[in-house]
């Protein structure tokens, strides 16, 4: 299965109008699939696995972004600092220190968006509510909290998946106000993303609407 090229014109258009950025979720596809996307314009893409991430980056042209939306574990981080554009679930302050820490190493910033557990089940990763508005964002010089990232329940109840992107938009609009650099709330995947844009999101990451099923 190749990327589709009609969706992805028509989802920009959409996306285009309400001024939301896409983030194409490559992950498990080969290179030859993103090059198309490339081609057609696409320069962000996410991966959740840090070692296809590399090799990815290594293969694509040089103005690629590199979004990691996986659950990143520290032992990891090294690796991924020099290339990573904007990691999208950091859940954790001991995250935020080794983030930190490679990226002044490295002399850079990194941007890193805190991921809130939204969602009713109990497996997907993320700070609480609570915990969110107690991180210590002007303790990392070297990184730039921009927002937020949160993915809903898998149901079919639509007004489920709502209550939890609108309680999630609610929390980055107060919190926004007091940090000015919050610019981005990463919400929606190709299932709910029209649910996530109405609620508010300014970042989605679309994967097999793009790509087809991942096996
Ligand atoms: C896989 C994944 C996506 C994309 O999912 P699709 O349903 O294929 O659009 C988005 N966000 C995260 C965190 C993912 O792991």
């Amino acid at each position: 299965m190749a990327f589709i090229t009609t969706r992805y014109n028509e989802l920009k258009l959409e996306l285009a109008e309400k001024q939301v950025d896409l983030v194409a979720v490559s992950k498990t596809k080969p290179l030859e699939d993103l090059l198309e996307a490339y081609e057609e314009g696409q320069k962000d893409f996410g991966e959740n696995y840090v070692q296809e991430l590399l090799e990815k980056a290594s293969a694509m042209p040089a103005d690629t972004r590199w979004h990691f939306i996986g659950h990143l574990q520290t032992n990891k981080v090294k690796q991924i600092a020099p290339v990573v554009y904007l990691v999208h679930g950091v859940d954790s302050e001991k995250l935020l220190s080794e983030l930190n820490k490679q990226a002044a190493k490295l002399n850079k910033n990194i941007n890193c968006l805190l991921q809130v557990h939204i969602a009713e089940e109990e497996t997907k990763f993320g700070f609480s509510m609570e915990e969110v508005t107690a991180v210590n964002i002007s303790s990392y010089p070297n990184l730039t909290i921009c927002g937020l990232m949160g993915m809903a329940s898998f149901t079919n109840d639509k007004e489920q998946v709502q209550k939890e992107f609108r309680s999630l938009d609610k929390l980055y609009k107060e919190m926004q106000r007091k940090y000015p650099a919050f610019k981005t709330l990463s919400m929606g995947m190709s299932g709910d993303y029209k649910i996530a844009v109405a609620e508010g999101s300014t970042m989605v990451r679309i994967g097999s609407m793009l790509f087809g099923e991942r096996k």
